[in-house]
């Protein structure tokens, strides 16, 4: 290291003279503040030998990590649990409270909710979750559609979405309503009829069996919902809200669970 180090000098001293006139002020200086340096370096590479080199910083290797999710049955618990005290808030008078803590691992939503569009339901309240927390869809009855299938498909795609509750409510006006002649109001008949005749069928409340085909339609229709379910990343629960009490009762029985033939 000192040859090199001396070598050094020599190359600033030719630099000095071939650009003399310009430079013969400023290299001296240089020169008087580089020559302890190099000649203490010298000495501390006879005495130590060459300084050992620095362990190089290899880039850590990319490693494709699992995405957090959320199970179906956590987030069930979750929206069930916010139910609880909504109920307790409501018996007492007083307004709901506020959200809970949000869950970990959950995508974009906690949940969605599909419930029927002239529900007078605080939806975010009722399940204890901020609004941006839960993607509601209004919709009559609720009778889904291939938009709302459409939505959910890619909900639980791409924002690892794993719970959908289906919500009808047993004060339903417009189950009731007398349907207009057009063929909008044909189409709502159509599907009111037909989820009348499956509730006579299986022995449920009209809301109950509307919530329970409009899940089975959307399991039937969809394939990768179907795959998601089948995987056990999605659930889709059916529920009816009841006004007076303000409590939604989940139908979870083996009965209300059974997958039966496509209604349309
Ligand atoms: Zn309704």
């Amino acid at each position: 290291m000192l040859p090199s180090a001396t070598a050094r000098v020599g190359e600033l001293n030719d630099l000095k003279s071939s650009r003399a006139g310009c430079t013969v002020e400023v290299l001296p200086m240089r020169i008087t503040c580089l020559l302890p340096c190099l000649l203490f370096s010298a000495w501390l590479t006879a005495q130590h030998g060459t300084p050992p080199q620095q362990p190089k910083h290899e880039a850590a290797p990319l490693v494709h990590a699992p995405h957090p999710f959320l199970p179906p049955a956590a987030a069930l618990e979750c929206l069930r649990a916010g139910l609880v005290l909504y109920a307790a808030a409501s018996m007492k008078g007083q307004s709901p409270p506020p959200p809970s803590e949000r869950p970990g691992g959950a995508g974009r939503y906690v949940a969605a909710v599909v419930c029927c569009a002239d529900a007078d339901l605080d939806l975010s309240g009722m399940f204890g979750l901020a609004q941006k927390d839960l993607l509601v869809i209004r919709v009559p009855g609720p009778f889904l559609s291939l938009e709302i299938t459409a939505l959910l498909e890619q909900a639980v795609l791409r924002e690892r979405l794993s719970l959908c509750v289906v919500l009808s409510h047993a004060d339903c006006a417009c189950l009731s309503a007398e349907a207009t002649q057009s063929p909008a109001g044909q189409a709502l008949k159509s599907r009111i009829e037909a989820a009348r005749a499956l509730a006579t069928e299986r022995h449920l409340a009209l809301p109950a069996a509307i919530a329970g085909n409009e899940r089975d339609q959307l399991i039937w229709s969809s394939p990768p919902i179907s795959a998601a379910i089948k995987e056990g990343r999605f659930r889709i629960v059916p529920a009816t809200f009841f006004a007076p009490t303000k409590t939604v009762l989940m139908h979870l029985s083996r009965k209300e669970e059974m997958p039966i033939a496509p209604v349309k």
